[in-house]
């Protein structure tokens, strides 16, 4: 794919000195975020396919357009080599655009000069927002962990943690396997943003790069994982927030609550056997509790899975089982829970969001906080509903 003609000649510049050069030329770089899109032009109503996106080649970050690319996908991470690039000003910053004039070929990691990250521009936890790319990113890894995904028929492994800088904490996944060790400072270019059920995440592809740095003005991991708990209202005013701290009196218990039954394909609730994706299954038991918590200055939910519940409850999944078969009803089950639970006082760590319903926790890590018998008694006290 590489030209034999004359341009073969231009000289390979850099893109941080694309500035210095107004028209056609020669780059190699790797693009760290692709889009395609069509637009249609005015003239005619003609449709014309563009991917656009940023180039990156360890000395800068570049836009490009790239118009009429080759039909086959291009991932986020290619490398190419584009001989007779134009160069346009854009917001009074170079951009880099590929015409037919433009040829532009595959090209190999060897053909880049070693990237560290340093070329992106810098940000903050705090600063971004879903969709961000083409930045830099320099955070503490404060923990990170295989998990096998089913992808199709293909099993692979994600990984994924959490990173924090003086700002905020933010997830992070990536299929690439960066041999990221909790504690340790790193520098991250190239990845993106993307929000999932109300949490950011980082995603880093194969377009990524992960630098080691010495990360002297980052905080401790430790500054994060044993923050004392914040007031309910606080995070429900900041819209919740990763490795959030939070305690107080489990008051009741959102239903259902305690024994469940699972589609065995969506793990969605279900009802009489059905599930309302997969129809008519054979419904897998289960147990959570979504317990009330409340700390004096606002409310959340905190959705326990089976285990969690199992060590609060002090009932396992099979003895909850047994205990249907006495009571025959779920609610009185739901009810015995309850009992269990309510007027507890415990803290509790993990990813909080935000929504309509107010503050959702799911937790990493739920233990009983410091609990002094009588003033939880009369604060229980104050705060259950008259009725109860
Ligand atoms: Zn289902």
């Amino acid at each position: 794919m590489l030209p034999s003609t004359s341009e073969e000649e231009l000289p390979e510049i850099r893109v941080r000195d694309l500035g210095r050069f107004s028209s056609r030329v020669h780059v190699v770089g790797r693009l760290v975020g692709v889009r395609r899109r069509e637009v249609v032009r005015r003239s005619d109503g003609g449709r014309r396919t563009l991917l656009s996106g940023f180039l990156s080649d360890g000395s800068a970050t570049v836009r490009f357009t790239w118009w009429d690319p080759p039909s086959e996908e291009i991932d986020r991470g290619t490398i190419v080599r584009a001989v007779g690039a134009e160069v346009r000003e854009f917001r009074g910053r170079p951009e880099l655009v590929f015409s037919w004039k433009t040829k532009v070929g595959p090209a190999g990691p060897a053909e880049l000069p070693p990237a560290d990250g340093g070329e992106f521009p810098p940000r903050t936890v705090r600063e971004l927002q879903d969709g961000d790319e083409g930045f830099r990113l320099e955070a503490r890894v404060l923990r990170v962990a295989p998990k096998p995904v089913s992808v199709g028929v293909e099993r692979r492994i994600v990984h994924e943690g959490l990173l924090a800088d003086a700002t905020g904490v933010l997830a992070f996944s990536t299929w690439s396997d960066f041999a990221l060790l909790p504690g340790e400072a790193v520098r991250l270019g190239g990845g993106y943003v993307r929000s999932f059920r109300g949490r950011r995440q980082l995603v880093l592809d194969e377009g990524a790069v992960v630098a080691r740095i010495d990360g002297a003005g980052l905080p401790p991991a430790s500054a994060w994982l044993a923050r004392p708990p914040r007031p309910i209202a606080d995070l429900e005013e900041e819209g919740g927030g990763e490795a959030a701290t939070l305690e107080g009196l489990v008051v009741g218990l959102v239903p259902p609550s305690g024994l469940v039954f699972r589609c065995p394909s969506c793990r969605r609730l279900v009802t009489g056997s059905v599930c309302r994706v997969h129809g008519r299954v054979s419904a897998v038991a289960d147990l959570r509790a979504r317990l009330v918590l409340d700390d004096g200055t606002g409310a959340a939910t905190v959705a326990l899975g089976r285990e969690a519940t199992e060590r609060l409850w002090g009932t396992t999944l099979a003895g909850a089982r047994e205990r249907l078969r006495e009571v025959a009803d779920p609610s009185a089950l739901e009810e015995l829970l309850a009992e269990a639970v309510v007027g507890r006082r415990l803290r509790v760590r993990g990813a909080a969001t935000c929504d309509d319903f107010g503050l959702t926790v799911d937790p990493e890590q739920v233990e009983p906080a410091e609990i002094d018998l009588e003033t939880a008694a009369v604060e229980l006290a104050a705060r259950l509903p008259e009725a109860r």
